[in-house]
């Protein structure tokens, strides 16, 4: 494979990876809630599209929470919420203060009050109780404050190291030594990359 072919397969592994069709849950609600948005990529990578995508996102995520309906108004604060939660990671990571109003757009979501659970009758399951928008981007937001405001959970903020992702994560790994969002998405194509490499002499591609 020639530098140039390299090349050309990164970029087009990295805007396969953008341009994923669905919903991706990496395993932090508040991270992979952030990285419903375009992640620097351009609006056409937006996944929240309408109100009924976010109502989506919610009964797919670790949430698993039904919402009665979802307005164009409601989508608008979540993506709010997002963009708070998108930036301050960033910012911590880069080892920058993160900015004052997305903390404070946190800070006024995380007051709302959060879902709660409630047992069955027969004390064998569980729903949330009265589920809502507002509950559940409290939920979120509770745990965007939980990762960034507690040192020990800051300390396992990563990004991703395929520097053709830009996926952040939650390193929930006992050895705490996690390089990529998820093994079998940039941990394969690495350890691939890095064995075409020893054993074709390819320079790859930085992507
Ligand atoms: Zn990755």
């Amino acid at each position: 494979m020639t530098v140039t072919s390299a090349r050309s397969t990164a970029t087009q592994q990295q805007a396969r990876m953008a341009r994923a069709r669905d919903f991706s849950f990496i395993g932090r609600l508040c991270l992979d809630f952030a990285q419903t948005g375009d992640m620097g990529w351009g609006t056409r990578y937006e996944r929240l599209t309408s109100p009924s995508e976010l109502g989506r996102w919610l009964t797919r995520c670790p949430l698993h929470v039904a919402v009665a309906s979802v307005t164009a108004t409601d989508l608008l604060r979540a993506t709010g919420l997002r963009t708070a939660i998108w930036r301050t990671a960033q910012a911590l990571l880069a080892g920058d203060k993160p900015r004052a109003a997305d903390i404070r757009r946190l800070n006024v979501d995380a007051r709302h009050p959060p879902l709660v659970r409630a047992l069955s009758p027969d004390g064998t399951s569980m729903r949330w109780h009265q589920p809502s928008l507002d509950a559940a981007l409290a939920t979120v937001a509770q745990d965007a404050v939980l990762l960034f405001g507690d040192s020990q959970q800051r300390a396992r903020l990563r990004r991703c190291e395929n520097s053709g992702c830009r996926v952040v994560f939650f390193d929930d790994s006992r050895p705490g030594a996690r390089r990529w969002c998820a093994a079998n998405r940039c941990g394969d194509r690495i350890r691939a990359r890095e064995y075409r490499r020893r054993h074709t002499g390819t320079t790859p591609s930085s992507r």
